[in-house]
């Protein structure tokens, strides 16, 4: 048997909650049982928003809750090359390509074809799936988009992608979708639609970071969020196209604000920061988050 690792990867992007401390304690109480590691990586691909000042105040959050990590935490923002040539990868094959359009002109072409009656797609976070239709382009009109002055995205092209999908593509869940889904899940990547993989000033999207180091860290075992079982279906698509081996999957309840709302890091008073300073301890975190 191989040795679990687990990971808890949060984005120094905003001060950690007690949905974050729910979801390291979790992660790391299912390593400790399980024997295993766990591993401690921070998603902080966007640059402008994970500053360094929230970085170490996110690492001395997790130490006084009492998260422990057993290797030296691995930092998204140390690695955009490999992420970029990953995407190379995906380039050359044809499976993904150059993307001009910007949210707001994706936004306007959805209205115009909605406002003529047509149902646009969504994506299971409410975006609408991508209209350009870049991916018919040539590969001189991919040559002119990439070297040209506009700020374009890749996109996986999700037709081709899906065309090389293995039949039954699914994965193992241990914990629970919204709607409780429990055991073997098929993946449905296409309702990501053609999904992005890398910007011009953020050279990896979530998606394609975290396929790519969960396989290079040896990760068997993701505890995460509910929020992010439907992205599951989209890593399952990447970890079949890259070739990376399966984990197991956990994902876990959302601790809700008093109104019922999935906590956020713009909501100061569920911040790990601000329970400190007005005088909670280790322990009493514990016993809110029900652990
Ligand atoms: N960085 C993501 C977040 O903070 C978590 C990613 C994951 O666990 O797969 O929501």
């Amino acid at each position: 048997m191989t040795q679990p690792v687990f990971r808890f990867a949060p984005s120094p992007n905003g001060l950690l909650h007690l949905g974050h401390a729910y979801s390291a304690l979790i992660n790391l109480a299912m390593a400790r049982e399980a024997g295993g590691t766990m591993l401690l990586r921070i998603e902080d691909i966007d640059t402008v928003r994970c500053t360094p000042a929230r970085l170490s105040m996110m690492l001395e959050d997790l130490e006084w809750i009492g998260f422990e990590w057993d290797e030296a935490p691995r930092r998204q923002s140390d690695h955009f090359d490999a992420y970029r040539s990953a995407i190379d990868d995906l380039l050359d094959e044809e499976l993904a390509y150059p993307a001009l359009l910007s949210r707001s002109q994706i936004r306007q072409r959805v209205a115009e074809a909605e406002s003529e009656g047509a149902v646009w797609p969504r994506d299971p976070d409410g975006a609408p799936l991508y209209p350009g239709d870049e991916r018919h382009h040539s590969p001189e009109e991919r040559q002119e988009i990439v070297s040209g002055d506009g700020d374009h995205t890749i996109r996986l092209d999700m037709e081709k992608a899906a065309a090389r999908m293995p039949i039954g593509l699914d994965w193992h869940e241990t914990g629970r979708g919204p709607l409780g889904e429990h055991g073997q899940i098929p993946a449905n990547p296409r309702q990501w639609g053609d999904f992005i993989l890398g910007r011009r000033d953020a050279p990896a999207s979530y998606h394609l970071a975290c396929v790519l180091d969960d396989a290079l860290q040896g990760v068997t075992h993701v505890v995460r969020g509910q929020d992010l079982f439907h992205a599951t279906s989209a890593h399952r698509l990447l970890q079949a196209l890259f070739g990376l081996p399966e984990p197991q999957y956990h994902h876990h309840a959302l601790l809700l604000d008093s109104q019922g709302r999935k906590l956020s890091k713009s909501i100061e008073s569920t911040a790990l920061r601000h329970l400190r300073e007005t005088g909670a301890t280790r322990d009493d975190i514990r016993r809110i988050i029900g652990l």
